[in-house]
């Protein structure tokens, strides 16, 4: 009998196209800018007809050729041929299920989440003073956003008007922002050089992710927050002494319960190098840290990285936004954590499967109110800087979260917003058009170390101006004041359950 094997098949594509290209061929000049932009392979040149043509097929919604295209010739929209409305199954559903029925496996993305389930900081509103306690002018008066990280002493000692107890160890940065982890596999060096040189600028940290520390960038370790995560990639001592903190990765907001996954198209020489892993090898790190299985575990490495670094740096706790985050946020503090990072289910990803990135985890909103709460509750508030990340998008986001009872906030997508990232979420396809999640040095090389970190470092600078002014708005002069201040917050549009989590009041009470 003549069998023919599923390989003997070419399965051809039934998705909708998504984009759809129009070019107008009266401006086009055919310069073919659009054609070597593109590392989707969306344009190119028809010798025969002596025009730019395209594959709209292929497009993602990146816009780098519409964006610099000369003469605006190229416009990009979303295909107006749609799948058929249905009340059960959306478009998306159709289209995963054809593109698993194409490749049988896992469907994979990159960045955060886009589904609409409520912004909680859109439903939350910030109050101004009026009248009795008057606000502040943030352009005539000092005010204070200088924030530190690290742990407070339960009590301290004074003797002779001088401190005489030990302090545990603290890092002054000068605005409640540092840069989240973001490894160097998944962004490009380029990338990662203009992060570390924003935060060395601004006077913040950044985070290596779990990818290690280039051997370049030993020199912004007063800026540098390193992390130890499952796959221990690039962890040695000289790694974990060159940090201003130790970041114990547990889990990330946008695929909490899973470990990473970086394509062997991205493990480059330089990054097989940095992560201590042959080049061209997947870089697998395992959903547990194989080491910790209880809170006695947790403790156990968080005083093993202490003890490698002579008790100097803060270690970091950090943790994906779960169910039970308050409770496993007072181990993590009882453990010994310094710092705890919860990070909330739309924060950004390299690559992460669809599934778990849209289904799992919960609101930051929720668990950073939660974990605030429980620690206040404990009496252990205090013990523990709070970081809290995973849909930071703007100012005022931020303001909530401190009067939410976060102490500093990560900051990821944003920044890669800054940088150029236009959320097309191919990621994991290492062809980023903008040269942010690559590895390929031709696409690599159209970020410029030098413009990115300047839009960091503009793009951070706009925020702190924001954040003056909402705080002087509140009549507070101090990013201190406002921490755990929830008071200063009202509620729209939420329940009364919704409320009671956030502990805050509804608007007009
Ligand atoms: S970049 Fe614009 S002008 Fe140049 S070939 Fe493409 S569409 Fe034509
Ligand atoms: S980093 Fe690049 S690939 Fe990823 S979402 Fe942004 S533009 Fe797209």
């Amino acid at each position: 009998m003549n069998e023919r094997k599923a390989s003997d098949f070419k399965i051809r594509s039934n998705r909708l196209t998504e984009f759809a290209v129009e070019r107008d061929y009266d401006r086009c000049i055919k310069c073919e800018v659009c054609v070597k932009q593109c590392a989707f392979d969306v344009h190119y040149y028809d010798e025969e007809e002596d025009q730019i043509k395209h594959r709209p097929e292929n497009c993602v919604g990146c816009h780098r050729c519409a964006v610099l295209c000369p003469t605006d010739a190229i416009t990009i929209k979303s295909n107006p041929a749609q799948y058929r409305a249905h009340g059960s199954w959306s478009g998306e559903h159709v289209k995963d299920i054809n593109r698993q029925a194409e490749t049988g496996g896992v469907v994979l993305t990159g960045s955060g989440n886009d589904k609409t389930a409520p912004v909680y900081w859109d439903k939350m509103l910030i109050n101004a003073s009026q009248v009795t306690n008057p606000s502040i002018d943030p352009l005539r008066e000092p005010m204070e956003l200088r924030t530190y990280i690290g742990a407070r002493p339960d009590k301290v000692e004074v003797k002779d008007g001088k401190l005489a107890s030990k302090m545990p160890p603290q890092i002054k940065i000068e605005m409640p922002i540092l840069f989240s982890a973001i490894s160097y596999g998944a962004i490009s060096y380029n990338v990662q050089k203009a992060i570390a040189e924003a935060a060395q600028e601004l006077g913040t940290l950044y985070n290596t992710g779990e990818g290690g520390l280039h051997p370049d960038f030993y020199k912004y370790k007063d800026s540098t927050i390193v992390q130890v995560a499952s796959g221990r990639f690039g962890v040695h001592p000289d790694y974990l002494n060159a940090a201003r903190m130790v970041e114990i990765k547990i889990g990330q907001g946008a695929k909490p319960g899973i470990g990473g996954h970086l394509a062997g198209e991205k493990v480059s020489e330089s990054v097989s190098i940095t992560r201590m892993i042959p080049m061209g090898t997947d870089a697998i790190s395992p959903a547990p840290q194989h080491d910790i299985y209880s809170i006695e575990d947790l403790r156990m490495l968080i005083y093993a990285l202490k003890e490698a670094t002579n008790y100097r740096v803060p270690v970091s706790v950090k943790i994906a936004a779960v169910h039970n985050a308050a409770a496993i946020a007072s181990g993590i503090v009882r453990a010994g954590a310094d710092v705890v990072a919860i990070d909330g289910f739309r924060g950004g990803t390299g690559a992460a499967p669809k599934a778990i990135r849209d289904n799992v985890g919960l609101p930051i909103e929720f668990a950073l109110a939660a974990v605030d709460k429980r620690l206040r509750d404990e009496g252990i508030r205090n013990r523990v800087t709070l970081i809290s990340g995973g849909g930071i998008r703007c100012a005022a986001d931020i303001v909530k979260a401190i009067a939410l009872g976060a102490d500093a906030v990560y900051i990821g997508t944003a920044a890669l917003i800054a940088v150029g990232c236009t959320l097309c979420q191919k990621c994991y396809s290492g062809k980023c058009n903008w040269g942010i999640a690559t590895q390929n040095p031709y696409l690599a090389k159209r970020v410029n170390p030098d413009i990115a970190r300047q839009r960091l470092v503009n793009m951070v600078n706009g925020w702190s101006h924001e954040i003056k002014e909402m705080l002087g708005g509140m009549g507070i002069n101090s990013i201190e004041s406002l921490k755990g201040s929830r008071s200063q917050l009202r509620g729209v549009g939420l329940t009364s359950e919704e409320i009671e989590i956030l502990g805050i009041r509804p608007a007009g009470q």
